[in-house]
């Protein structure tokens, strides 16, 4: 029986919703908002529920900092027992030399020299995954070199790494923290699921669950040009070291070939989205077309993949250890890594093209630097249908939550998950100052040069007037920001932009350290971006951002066919799915300034659309309808 709530001061909504998810079905969600105390009411359902196992899934690494904190606390309270697992990706326990140039581990651990197994004895190992629980019990999963962190809490060298003993815990924890991936990724989720099969009951609990459309693009497969060439000077490279022409490898002629092929395919592709917009997609008509040139790139980078060359590439990579050492060894097996991945993408579009299945779909992509076919799946629920029936055979039950939940319909159609119950507490947190300028508009017909121009002045001013604080001006698309850009005129401020190649906590800091030298940050995002998802410019538990910038209604693009498809895959009418996607960006861009009860921010919505009392801003609660109306 749980000890009594009393002990832990609740909010009176959180006592509410408990008690709401409580006479829910087997499908809940919740509805609060951030710094409301919705992990902590999650993980209280949770033990009321009296489940065997709590699957706690986050976003990334830095979310799974709030459930294992409160789930410390509880514990201190006596409220809960059980220990806590928390799960970081292997990239986070590979040293730099082990990991590609897209940050995938290229080591396998069974053979790894820094696996723990080498450095303990048989009897050790039996008590290994237990001293790691009690490891992952008291130390913050958000800590830097978590590799190191767990081997000195279980007093093995530094360089020892519990990463398969962090898996093997999974067994014996009561709560499980980790990713998305971890469970809802076919090829990972094993790792848990099968350590799970035996628990009588679980609940499994999906956090900012809005942002699981992103799971569409970690299952997504790309080839451009510039991959393309990449994988040929990778060859080239390999090739001085492991001296090709003994292997029965043509690779000068390989490599011309890569090269012709990646020059016809950017000609074609130049050529077919000539006016697609960084940041879209377009469908591709001409399959044929993209066959026949794929084809031949996989003619080309067949024989260098197939097993038997495969031995032999990597016992020649083994030989240069001895020789010339670690490095070389590595960097070498980073290049026919890259090789393999390349031809790994053209044959899974091209097995696409052959047998087209549901749900996927091939697709010209634009990104700042590169121009490609991709393929994805469609709908987030198509990444992890065949776990969903896995768990729901072994009985789990569900929570997703969100500050920003969207529609049922939406749950239910592009997440696949029908919900029973949808508990929703709105408090009051902070204060949030709305005021809109409807003399703008970024629809689509009325984009133009005089447009950009009077955002560019509108945000200049505004950021002229602002305190020193962070702002983050939000815009629909990446196109409509690089169109404003020229037109801001923010001199005292300094100035970061979403496409910039900068890691996410070196923006962070140096913003930080701006305002706290009374400077101005403007940060330019794109609705859905990386800024609007995962931005959190803190001092101690107060938020930086002041002012919140919404440059034009962040609908998707309606041409865009990633979209159009995803209207057609989830059955839902565009224009219905066009304002969900629009209302979640823009309450999820705002929540990026109300982290907490004491944040204040100014939100400006630049756009006519959210004006009036029939606006989307009435519309979407971001205010009270005049009284009158
Ligand atoms: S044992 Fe650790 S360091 Fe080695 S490959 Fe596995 S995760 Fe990476």
């Amino acid at each position: 029986m749980m000890p009594s709530l009393s002990t832990l001061n609740l909010y009176p909504w959180q006592l509410e919703a408990l008690n709401e998810l409580l006479r829910g079905g087997r499908v809940n969600a919740l509805s609060m908002p951030t710094g409301s105390g919705k992990t902590l009411t999650a993980l209280l359902y949770a033990l009321r529920l009296g489940v065997d196992k709590i699957i706690f899934l986050t976003r990334t690494i830095n979310e799974e900092r709030a459930p294992w904190n409160e789930w410390r606390g509880l514990l201190r309270n006596g409220v809960a027992e059980g220990d806590v697992a928390s799960l970081h990706g292997k990239s986070h326990f590979c040293p730099e030399e082990l990991l590609d140039d897209d940050g995938d581990p290229i080591e396998d651990c069974a053979k790894c020299e820094f696996n723990a197994d080498n450095f303990v004895n048989l009897g050790r190992m039996l008590s290994l995954v237990n001293d790691v629980l009690v490891a992952m019990g008291n130390i913050d999963p958000t800590v830097r070199g978590i590799r190191e962190a767990y081997a000195r809490a279980v007093a093995l060298p530094e360089k020892a790494c519990v990463y398969q003993y962090t898996k093997d815990a999974v067994k014996d924890a009561k709560l499980i923290i980790g990713p998305y991936p971890y469970l809802l990724l076919p090829q990972v989720s094993d790792a848990v699921i099968n350590r799970i099969r035996d628990s009588g009951s679980i609940l499994v609990i999906i956090d900012e669950a809005h942002n699981l459309d992103g799971l569409t693009d970690l299952m997504s497969v790309r080839v451009s040009r510039e991959r393309l060439i990449e994988t040929a000077n990778a060859l080239d490279e390999l090739c001085h070291w492991v001296y090709c022409p003994t292997l029965k490898i043509n690779h000068e002629e390989i490599i011309g070939a890569l090269h012709a092929i990646a020059y016809d395919l950017g000609l074609m592709l130049d050529y077919w989205a000539r006016g697609l917009e960084v940041g879209l997609t377009m469908h591709v008509n001409d399959k044929e077309a993209v066959r026949m040139i794929l084809r031949s790139a996989l003619n080309v980078l067949n024989p260098l993949v197939d097993d038997e060359m495969e031995d032999e590439v990597m016992k020649r990579i083994e030989g240069l250890k001895k020789v010339f050492g670690k490095k070389v060894y590595n960097d070498n097996r980073k290049l026919y890594q890259k090789i393999k991945k390349t031809h790994h993408a053209v044959s899974s579009i091209l097995d696409y093209i052959d047998n087209p299945h549901e749900g996927w779909g091939i697709y010209i992509y634009r990104e700042k630097t590169r121009l490609g076919i991709m393929l994805r799946p469609i709908l987030a629920k198509e990444v992890y249908k065949w776990i969903l029936e896995e768990l729901y055979n072994l009985n789990a039950m569900f929570l997703l939550m969100s500050g920003t939940l969207p529609s049922p319909e939406y749950i239910e159609h592009v997440y696949g998950f029908k919900v029973d119950k949808i508990v929703a507490k709105n408090p009051r947190l902070g204060a949030i100052r709305v005021k809109i300028d409807g003399s703008l508009t970024s629809k689509f017909e009325k984009r133009n040069k005089e447009m950009y121009e009077k955002y560019g002045k509108r945000i200049s001013k505004i950021v002229k007037k602002a305190k020193p604080s962070v702002i983050l001006v939000v815009y629909p698309s990446y196109g409509f920001m690089r169109n404003v850009l020229p037109y801001l005129n923010v001199e005292d401020a300094e100035v970061f932009n979403e496409d910039e190649t900068r890691e996410l906590n070196t923006i962070i800091n140096s913003a930080v350290k701006a305002v706290k030298e009374g400077r101005k940050v403007v940060l330019n995002a794109v609705a859905g971006g990386r800024f609007t998802e995962g931005i959190e410019v803190k001092d101690g538990e107060r938020s930086l951002i002041k002012y919140i910038i919404i440059a034009g209604v962040p609908y998707p693009n309606p041409k865009d066919a990633v979209f159009q498809d995803m209207a057609k895959a989830s059955g839902l009418e565009p224009r219905v799915l066009m304002r969900e996607i629009g209302r979640i960006r823009t309450l999820q861009a705002i929540g990026r300034g109300v982290r907490g009860l004491k944040d204040n921010v100014t939100v400006w919505l630049l756009d006519e659309r959210f004006d009036g009392p029939r606006g989307l801003a009435v519309k979407w609660g971001l205010v009270k309808p005049a009284s009158g109306h």
